[in-house]
Order: structure tokens, then sequence, then C-alpha cells
């Protein structure tokens, strides 16, 4: 069966890295769908400071088109906080228990995710797929990681298509193409008053200078 990946994220805003991330696990693991999750106020980081609604809106707007995408607002307006771990039960639930679960990550977050609320459970619930993402190379990653990690991640290490093959429970990491950009970077740029353009989808932009996002500090 072919896996439904799930692509969680602040997404404030959503650029190009996430939809190259999206497009190229989506052809090289065969998923059947991506459900783009974003944040309500996650728990693992600093909260957003953009309104969970506008940034939906951004992502609603950044995979229009594409019939692969598909936008999961479960997360958006919820009061409690979201953990992975809960939002991945809750789908586990909809698909049923043969239905192989993808969780993409970039390999900053699959490098911080002994700090994720039971991340042991994660791997009951999804297999996981972890991009390479610029400034934490491969090489790297062994020394950067918590031992406990590196235990689950050597114990789970499979190729992209043994995915099909079981609900849940293994790891693939892939090379994507690398596009050295953030979120921080293209808030950052706004702020000082330069253009992210070409970083981000035009439909993106467009709608965060209607709606005056991101503006420069005064
Ligand atoms: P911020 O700078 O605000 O943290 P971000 O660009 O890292 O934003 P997030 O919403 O934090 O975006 O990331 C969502 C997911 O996308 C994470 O798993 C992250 O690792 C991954 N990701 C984001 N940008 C890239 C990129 N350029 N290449 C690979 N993975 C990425
Ligand atoms: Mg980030």
């Amino acid at each position: 069966m072919k896996p439904i990946g799930i692509f969680g994220g602040t997404f404030d805003p959503i650029h190009f890295g996430h939809l190259r991330l999206a497009e190229e696990m989506a052809e090289a693991l065969a998923l059947a769908s991506v459900r783009f999750i974003p944040a309500g106020t996650p728990p693992h980081r600093t909260r957003p400071r953009t309104d969970a609604h506008l940034r939906l809106e951004m992502v609603r707007r950044a995979i229009a088109g594409n019939p692969l995408f598909q936008l999961d607002r479960r997360e958006v307006g919820q009061p409690r906080l979201s953990y992975t771990v809960e939002t991945l039960t809750d789908l586990r639930a909809e698909v049923g228990a043969a239905q192989p679960l993808c969780l993409l990550l970039g390999a900053d977050a699959f490098l911080g995710l002994t700090s994720w609320h039971r991340w042991q459970d994660l791997f009951t619930l999804a297999h996981i797929a972890v991009a390479h993402r610029p400034g934490f190379p491969q090489s790297t990653w062994k020394d950067a990681m918590p031992e406990a990690l590196r235990a689950e991640l050597e114990r789970r290490m499979a190729h992209p298509h043994d995915l099909t093959g079981c609900a849940a429970g293994l790891v693939v990491t892939r090379p994507i193409t690398a596009l050295d950009i953030s979120a921080t970077h293209i808030r950052d740029t706004l702020r000082a008053g330069r253009s992210p353009r070409y970083l981000l989808p035009n439909a993106v932009l467009d709608y965060i200078q209607s709606n005056h996002l991101y503006l420069p500090e005064n």
C-alpha cells in the first residue's frame, strides 16, 4: 500500500525548501499523497508570531493545484498544544492499522526528535523520512545525535521501497535538492525591508504583502 506522507511545520511562512522536500519525498517514496499540517501552538519551539489561520492560508495557496498535496487543518484553532504524537494517533485511527504513514522531517527536526513529547511512540505510529538540509551535513549527524536516537536510527534504517510493506517503524534518509532557505531568513529579510522573492511562491508573497505580515521594524 502506498504510504501517506505527513508534513508538519510552523510554515511561518511556507517556502520552496518545504515544497521541494514534499515533492521529492513524494516521488522517491511513491507517496499516495502529502498532508501538510500547519502547527497551531507547537510545544517544542518558540510560539510562532503569525496567527495560525494566516499560516494555514499561506500553505493553502502554496500547494493549490498539486493533486498530491492536501491541507490538513486539524492542529490549527485548537485551544491546546498540538503534539505530533497525538496528531499521528488521530490519523492512524482514521486510516486504519494497515495503511503506511510516513512523517516527513528535515534533518534539523530529526536531530531534535528526542525532545518531542513521547518521541519513541512516533515509531509505532508512522515511518519517518528524513530529508537532508543545508547546515546539517549528514557526515556530522551521528555526532550531533543523542545516543538514544542514534540507536533507533541504526535499528530502523530502511530503503524507500520497504515503506510500503508495513504501516510504521522504519526510518529512511534522503538527499533532496539542497535549498538553503528558512522561514527565519525570509522573516528577517522582510523585516529589513528587503525582498524574499524567488525563495517562496509568488502567491504566498502576495498574501504576505496584502496582509502586511512580517513588516519592517520601525
Ligand atoms: P523556521 O526558520 O521558522 O524554523 P523553517 O524554514 O525551519 O522555519 P519549519 O516550519 O520550521 O520551517 O520546518 C518544517 C519542516 O520542514 C521541518 O521538518 C524542517 O526541517 C523542514 N525544512 C524547512 N526548510 C527546509 C529546507 N530548506 N530543506 C530541508 N528541510 C526543510
Ligand atoms: Mg524550523
